[in-house]
């Protein structure tokens, strides 16, 4: 007997996180695959976590988030990108970014409706769009530069186009989108009268002195963007899954209104600590983009020094390095794989990102890892890479 199947679940296979991430754990690799940090968030937070789930009700929170959190979000948009936000109408409180992606394409799309998205692309997007009836319309940013095709993004815009989502800084490729490009779709949106979902789960995690700027805050966007966070980005804490969406209050009731029927709500505790995080001074939102910022150079070095073309970083936890230069003449995903069983290290294929599977030759390394775990990643990889060579 054959177990009943989605059409859209059945053809996917399991994520390339997931599968690389199995293989680390199994072969005993240092695992720069799938994007975690290796250090826990602040104590500060874990511990006022623990005296929320102690002291206070564990009970189904509000359906939209506790007040406390709704308003924090608020206080942040409006202390980091001067955005002026009703925490009782224009904040959505979700279990993971994860959840909100899948919210406001339910909330938002009906069947036949387009969904503009830019490949390299983060893996839940697609499925959820087909889930709620849309059809994606990818744009393909390529490396080395990533840029932003203006022409063939003008030309996707059409009547039936209802969204475009943004992920800026972007996973996989590290690039932040800058403000003329912010400009260009914000205008695009205007005249088509589309949406914009803005995945914005590594809004902190910008490096260089830059700043990340929400599209939310250009003429026009404030009534038709829905901003996503994720407080398992911005105080490293990818387990906790608490997410939040901030949008104009009639986009936000239909976005949670798709929420009260995929989780309704989200662990009260780990709500109350977030909100707490989210007051953090300046020097911790600082700190987190220098520290990262250090693990990212440091790893970079080490690939170019092992032969790797390592692409500019921006923002997020990943570096993109072509090995074409190294002429080994595999495959990404082969490759990833044997560097994982041979030289214990892992690595994510940046073509399992795109849809036409045309066969680039870049891997994504994450490099939010101890230092000395990426002096050792870099140790092994050279060693393996070097053997290749003889
Ligand atoms: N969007 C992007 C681009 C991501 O990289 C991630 C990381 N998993 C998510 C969304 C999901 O975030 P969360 O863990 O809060 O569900
Ligand atoms: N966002 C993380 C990454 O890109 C992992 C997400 C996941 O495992 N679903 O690696």
């Amino acid at each position: 007997m054959s177990a009943p199947r989605s059409r859209i679940f059945e053809p996917l296979p399991t994520t390339v996180f997931t599968v690389i991430s199995a293989l680390a754990q199994a072969e005993g690799a240092i695992n720069l695959g799938q994007g975690f940090p290796d250090e826990d968030g602040p104590e500060e937070i874990r511990a006022h976590a623990a005296r929320a789930l102690l002291g206070q009700s564990n009970q189904y929170p509000p359906m939209r988030g506790v007040s406390s959190l709704r308003e924090a979000v608020a206080g942040a948009n409006r202390r980091f990108y001067g955005l002026t936000v009703d925490p009782a109408q224009e904040v959505l409180v979700t279990s993971g970014a994860t959840e909100a992606i899948a919210d406001c394409f339910f909330g938002l799309l009906n069947p036949g409706d387009e969904v503009i998205l830019f490949e390299p692309v983060y893996d839940s997007y697609g499925p959820m769009i087909a889930l709620a009836g849309g059809h994606a319309v990818p744009i393909r940013l390529e490396p080395p530069d990533f840029s932003l095709p203006r022409e063939a993004l003008a030309r996707a815009f059409g009547p039936r186009t209802k969204l475009i989502v943004i992920n800026s800084p972007m996973n996989p490729c590290g690039k932040v989108f800058g403000d003329e490009e912010l400009g260009f779709i914000a205008k695009l949106c205007v005249e088509h009268d589309a949406y914009a979902l803005c995945d914005e789960v590594y809004e902190h995690l910008v490096f260089d002195g830059r700043r990340h700027r929400p599209l939310m805050s250009f003429p026009g966007m404030a009534a038709r963007t829905a901003r996503i966070g994720s407080a398992g980005k911005t105080f490293a804490l990818t387990g906790w899954k608490v997410g939040y969406v901030t949008a104009a209050a009639p986009l936000l009731e239909t976005i949670a209104k798709a929420h009260q029927f995929v989780t309704f709500t989200t662990p009260p505790a780990l709500q109350e600590a977030v909100a707490f995080g989210l007051g953090f001074p300046e020097s911790y939102f600082e700190g987190l983009s220098v520290r990262l910022q250090a693990k990212r150079d440091r790893l970079s070095s080490g690939l170019r020094e092992i032969g790797f073309e390592v692409l500019p970083c921006a923002g997020t936890y990943f570096v993109t390095a072509g090995y074409g230069r190294l002429a080994l003449g595999e495959a990404a995903e082969a490759l990833c794989k044997r560097l994982t069983r041979e030289a214990k290290v892992a690595a994510i294929p940046l073509d399992a990102f795109y849809t036409d599977g045309l066969g680039r030759p870049y891997l994504r390394f994450c490099f939010c890892k101890r230092e000395d775990l990426l002096d050792e990643a870099l140790r092994r990889l050279g060693g393996c890479l070097a053997r290749d060579r003889k």
